[in-house]
């Protein structure tokens, strides 16, 4: 019974992602929900993952953005430092390292798109190097741009400066 998929932009998180998200409503630096982008002073949009508890991906991304500048590495910023502190909360320390995995995977996918062919040739590392090599004001940025990708919908002209 496989139904056809008519609407891929209005569907729920991927199949086999059953994560819940178990943390309190997380507010970035527009304070707009990660989750839906409701102003923090408005209640959450009923399909809101702080509302529906179904975790993806591009929640953990936006959840991330404001956490680099809590993960710095040396040169730049750690990335993957940021989402697995995000994903800390969102999920908890048991899903904690999976998590980050898909949000790393989904930021992979987004920038080797951005980058072209020869990107896909270190596919391991685009995401260690974009931390590294990229100024903060830019990786935030493509955070949001990459859960975007997966369909959470933010218009990066609106992300702004996240605050010294
Ligand atoms: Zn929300």
């Amino acid at each position: 019974m496989n139904e056809p998929t008519t609407n891929p932009n209005s569907q729920p998180p991927p199949a086999g992602t059953a994560r819940r998200v178990t943390g309190a409503r997380q507010i970035d630096h527009n304070n707009e929900c990660v989750g839906c982008g409701t102003h923090s002073s408005n209640p959450c949009h009923p399909t809101c993952p702080f509302e529906t508890s179904s975790f993806s991906p591009s929640v953990l991304l936006r959840a991330a953005a404001g956490r680099l500048r809590d993960n710095p590495a040396g040169v730049g910023y750690d990335i993957r430092g940021a989402l697995f502190a995000a994903a800390m909360d969102l999920v908890g320390p048991d899903e904690a390292a999976a998590a980050a995995d898909e949000g790393q995977e989904v930021l992979t996918g987004f920038l080797v798109e951005e980058w072209g062919e020869q990107a896909e040739q270190i596919r391991a590392q685009v995401v260690y190097r974009h931390g590294l090599f990229t100024d903060l004001d830019n990786i935030a940025p493509s955070l949001y741009a990459a859960a975007r990708h997966d369909g959470l919908d933010f218009d990066p002209d609106a992300f702004g400066d996240l605050p010294a």
